[in-house]
């Protein structure tokens, strides 16, 4: 579950028309240890065990924010799926749906 505060910060820098949102410290992420594919599930393909690794992972925050701010369209990143992501755009900055 992503907190307020996380959210917040994710706001914070999509309001800025040139955001600068660093990239994480990958040497702390736990998917490289884990089965990247599960990462990206084919189309119908359930996101949960991405999700549920990802709840345990450190940089969860700076991922996420990473993740909306450079758009990734692909796959599940900081505990959401691309379709978590696009919703969380859409209803903060009004990005229509791609
Ligand atoms: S939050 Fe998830 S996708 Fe992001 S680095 Fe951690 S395990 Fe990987």
């Amino acid at each position: 579950m992503t907190t307020k505060a996380e959210l917040a910060a994710v706001l914070v820098e999509l309001a800025d028309p040139a955001p600068v949102v660093p990239a994480p410290d990958w040497s702390k992420a736990l998917c490289p240890q884990t089965d990247p594919e599960a990462f990206f599930p084919d189309p119908g393909g359930s996101p949960r065990d991405a999700k549920r690794i990802c709840q345990r992972c450190e940089v969860r925050p700076e991922c996420l924010a990473w993740a909306v701010a450079t758009g990734q369209r692909h796959g599940v990143w900081g505990g959401m799926s691309e379709r978590e992501r696009r919703r969380l755009r859409r209803q903060f900055v009004g990005e229509a749906d791609r």
